[in-house]
């Protein structure tokens, strides 16, 4: 197979990592006998430097020819008081809504051999944890009308959160079909004892529920779904909510596995065009130094692999691999433990590169 990819480093640790990903892109390649083409467009500060503009009109054409698109990051405190509409993240911002990107997956995977970098006790993550949060990302109260106007002689101000059937419906499919590939099991995460948007939330997904009978389906309310996550994480599978919902609560669960840099994340089209990143920032403080932990960039390049290719086998020889260098106690600074190899961020991506076979 031929894939082309549209490959947007972007600033601070964007490039060391990115270089990483491409590496065991290339091995997976050679590998399976698939053709990847990578077409490098400038993101963020970088494109700022350069172009005036975060990203150019020809670098967003790009993003949407391609068959996919690997980001790093962007961002740094040399941009940091730019004009609000050229802001590193405002190109990140366009690109979602160029390409219409309203699925939102992040899982959150606690290694075994991690475990001790989590902040919750060992009793309750010693298994490891395996959960994706699948969350709305073009609709709700982001994206409501926002207004704030005197009445009775102070500030009243109101945002507007608004949901339709088909945007329900079609952020619930990506859930269901998710769960499927997966343990086959989905809780919506709602707040439907107040909130009119979550009653037809419950409505829609008990329908696509009954189309879905191999899934185990069950209605979570989202303050018990936060004391849950920390309480029993291993409890879930699959867990899909609205956009706010799913903001607040994907980064609650980041944490659960203590390092931001071994987390993926993919934001999906209604085609197969997806946009694939790690979770964190530009990691400014670590930058130039080889220093950074590429897993995030490598396992989000994993999910493209499957999400947008359908590769799933290759997909499982690039997380077989990383989960095998862990297992051979290797890791980067941020994840370092008593008793294990330090590698630099190049080397953990030969180790990666090299286990692939
Ligand atoms: P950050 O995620 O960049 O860094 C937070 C901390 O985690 C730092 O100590 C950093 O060294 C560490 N870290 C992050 N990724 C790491 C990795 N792969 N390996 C090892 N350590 C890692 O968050 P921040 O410092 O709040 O933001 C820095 C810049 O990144 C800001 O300009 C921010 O706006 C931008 N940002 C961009 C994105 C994105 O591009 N999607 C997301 C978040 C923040």
């Amino acid at each position: 197979m031929e894939k082309h990819i549209t490959v947007l480093p972007g600033d601070g640790i964007g490039p060391e990592i990115i270089a990483e990903a491409v590496k065991v892109l290339d091995r997976i390649g050679e590998r399976y006998g698939h053709s990847f083409r990578y077409t490098y467009v400038d993101i963020g500060g970088c494109s700022i430097d350069k172009y005036g503009v975060p990203i150019t009109e020809e670098g967003m054409e790009l993003c949407k020819s391609a068959d996919s698109v690997l980001l790093g990051a962007v961002g740094g405190p040399k941009w940091d008081d730019c004009p609000a509409e050229i802001r590193p993240e405002k190109a990140l911002l366009g690109v979602r809504k160029a390409l219409g990107l309203f699925a939102n997956l992040r899982p959150t995977k606690l290694f075994p051999q991690l475990a001790e970098t989590s902040p919750l006790k060992i009793e309750i993550v010693g298994g490891g944890i395996d959960l994706l949060i699948v969350r709305e990302l073009t609709g709700g109260v982001y994206f409501g009308g926002h207004s704030t106007e005197e009445k009775d002689g102070e500030l009243v101000a109101t945002d507007i959160m608004p949901y339709s059937e088909h945007e329900i419906e079609r952020i619930g499919r990506v859930a269901f079909e998710t769960a499927m590939k997966r343990r086959k099991r989905l809780a919506s995460v709602d707040k439907a004892n107040v909130l009119d948007t979550s009653r037809l939330w419950r409505k829609v997904m008990h329908r696509l529920a009954a189309e879905y009978p191999e899934v185990q389906y069950s209605d979570v309310l989202v303050d018990n779904t936060a004391m849950q996550m920390i309480r029993n994480p291993a409890q879930f599978d699959v867990l899909v909510t609205e956009n706010m919902f799913g903001d607040i609560l994907s980064d609650e669960a980041s944490m659960l596995t203590g390092s931001i840099g071994m987390m993926p994340s993919a934001s999906l089209s209604e085609g197969t065009l997806g946009m694939y990143e790690p979770i964190h920032g530009s990691a400014p403080d670590i930058a130039g130094q080889n220093l950074a932990n590429p897993l995030g960039t490598i396992l989000s390049a994993a999910m493209m692999l499957r999400y947008s290719f359908d590769m799933a086998e290759e997909a499982d020889a690039i997380e077989q691999a990383v989960n095998e260098v862990l297992n051979q106690g290797y890791r980067t600074g941020d994840i370092l433990q008593e008793g294990c190899k330090k590698v630099s961020c190049s080397e953990m991506g030969d180790l990666v590169t090299a286990q692939i076979g």
